[in-house]
């Protein structure tokens, strides 16, 4: 390290502070966990899924039996108004959503708020609003909260953190467990919440009548575990539906074949993306679900999907093989394949 002066200037290296990649759901993240965060911790698990497993959320074990889902989520996203919700919304349903994709129903969500002075409290009352329309959507309540204030300029407007509490029903589903030719179902189209928030942002100057999909999916999952077969879900949030396909098939060891043609995307985020730079495979996801099926309840799982507001564009997307155990296998409209690599986060910062 040599400085100008010909000094040994005191730079502390860049590998040793946190980036923007590492709250970003992909690559780096995993690696902040893996190595420096959960094995500090010396009790991790008080059931079947606990820290180890970095699931949606966890699982503790009843002494009467049956399983409760517990998850937690903060929101820093930017702007805190975007097409299609805001923040919150958006701290609603990442939490509902994370419980849902384990099985789970949402029951009760806390809230943690931390605000910035000179927030105005019409756009805090507004956020709460928000927030307690999409609970309303799953019958789930708000039992405990706590609020904080910083001041100006310490932090930008308003973070919140939500915790939720669920009842599996009747057992919890984890995001590995997937089995060589299951079949791979998506609840609807992707993308379209990171697409349509970078499209908000002033700096990019686009307008589009793109929407985010942030919605609470606990009602479509219900329904869909009605056929049975389900054997492993996700909800492809971060790093979109590539960092969740890889994050399940490095799970399981097995492979994940994808038929580029099959996964339904939006002519507008398809258009976004082709301006910004960013795949829509890679970027977050707030109403949507990855449901891994075995292959004789799939057409039925699939129909129950569709036949759901919120799961009318469902798709099966592919298979589960034993190829690449570990890797995604993405089979091109042009009818190449490639690996759809694991992004190594959200492309940009605060998108939930
Ligand atoms: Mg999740």
């Amino acid at each position: 390290m040599v400085s100008v002066r010909g000094e040994a200037a005191p730079v502390t290296a860049p590998e040793e502070c946190i980036t923007s990649l590492h709250g970003a759901g992909g690559e780096r993240m995993g690696q902040l966990l893996r190595e420096h965060v959960i094995r500090r911790f010396h009790r991790r698990s008080l059931g079947r899924i606990g820290l180890d497993q970095l699931d949606d959320g966890a699982t503790i074990d009843l002494p009467s039996g049956g399983e409760v889902v517990i998850t937690t989520d903060s929101h820093v996203v930017k702007p805190i108004f975007f097409a299609g919700g805001d923040i919150g919304r958006l701290a609603a349903c990442g939490t509902l959503n994370d419980l849902a994709v384990m099985g789970a129903r949402p029951l009760a969500l806390t809230l943690g708020l931390i605000l910035e002075e000179g927030f105005p409290i019409a756009d805090l009352e507004r956020i709460l609003d928000s927030l307690d329309q999409a609970l309303g959507e799953v019958g789930a309540a708000l039992v405990t909260g706590d609020t904080k204030v910083m001041g100006r300029g310490e932090l930008d407007g308003i973070v919140i953190n939500t915790t939720g509490v669920g009842v599996a029903v009747p057992r919890a589903i984890g995001d590995a467990n997937l089995s060589v030719g299951d079949a791979v179902l998506v609840t609807g189209t992707i993308g379209d919440h990171g697409m349509a928030l970078l499209a908000s942002r002033q700096e990019f100057h686009l307008t589009t009548t793109l929407q985010s999909d942030v919605a609470p999916i606990w009602p479509l999952v219900e329904r869909a575990l009605t056929a049975g077969g389900v054997r492993a879900m996700k909800d492809p949030t971060r790093g979109g539906l590539a960092a969740a396909l890889n994050e399940m098939a490095r799970k399981s060891q097995t492979s994940i074949e994808v038929d580029e043609a099959a996964i339904p995307i939006r002519d507008e985020a398809r258009g976004l993306g082709e301006l910004l730079g960013i795949s829509p495979l890679d970027i977050a996801n707030e109403g949507k679900a990855i449901l891994v099926v075995g292959p004789e309840r799939a057409d039925a799982v699939l129909a129950l999907l569709r036949s759901h507001p919120l799961g009318r564009d469902a798709a099966r997307i592919g298979r589960v093989t034993a190829e690449y155990p570990g890797q995604v296998i993405l089979r091109t409209e042009v009818g190449g394949r490639r690996f759809l690599e694991m992004p190594l986060g959200d492309p940009v910062p605060r998108i939930c």
